[in-house]
């Protein structure tokens, strides 16, 4: 557990670390740190056959979306905990839940202002859509950290690299419209689109 709160205190702002870690703990959800997913920024899963229910966050967000999408997903374990899968993912008894779970975090100590405005009541019904095109969205991206990505294309032939979640490839040649990639981990051969964002070895 001491470990758990450690672990936190490398994706949640400071002032949040604590109050994040009673709602693991009085909910007894689990926590689970992901690689990227591009399709979204985390999920919940209900526990299943004696399992804790899981939710997930990529490891990548910024600390404002870790704690954002962190309420979003334990209010959909509120919501399934009482109605299970009676309503609608992200109807009004979950928008509900969402309310009372942000709450007490709509303060300077855990948001920007600029953020807090986004969650401000009238802007609420957006919110649910969080990775999508809203202007909440957009600022969040204002926090996430610098992003030191370059496109394969730029790269040099034989130059070692990595992708967003660590795996390390060499570039190779050119197949028609994309680059031959050799992993290092398997020396298995990957075809990769040229505008892949990835990232140089040090
Ligand atoms: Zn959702």
């Amino acid at each position: 557990m001491e470990k758990d709160y450690e672990k936190l205190r490398q994706y949640f702002s400071e002032k949040a670390v604590e109050p994040v870690y009673q709602l693991i703990v009085n909910h007894k959800v689990q926590l689970v740190i992901t690689r990227q997913r591009r399709t979204k920024l985390g999920d919940y899963r209900p526990g299943l056959n004696g399992n804790y229910p899981r939710i997930s966050l990529n490891y990548n967000l910024n600390p404002y979306s870790f704690l954002l999408t962190f309420l979003h997903e334990l209010a959909h374990h509120l919501v399934w905990i009482k109605y299970r899968n009676r309503v609608s993912p992200h109807g009004t008894e979950w928008k509900a839940a969402l309310k009372n779970l942000q709450k007490p975090f709509l303060s300077t100590d855990f948001f920007p202002m600029d953020i807090l405005e986004q969650l401000q009541p009238e802007n609420a019904p957006l919110y649910a859509a969080a990775s999508a095109d809203t202007n909440l969205a957009r600022i969040l991206r204002k926090y996430d950290p610098k992003n030191n990505s370059i496109l394969l294309e730029t790269i040099p032939e034989n130059t070692l690299f990595c992708l967003a979640d660590g795996r390390r490839f060499q570039k190779l040649g050119r197949r028609r419209k994309n680059y031959i990639c050799r992993s290092l981990d398997n020396n298995r051969n990957y075809i990769f689109n040229p505008l892949a964002e990835v990232y140089l070895s040090d």
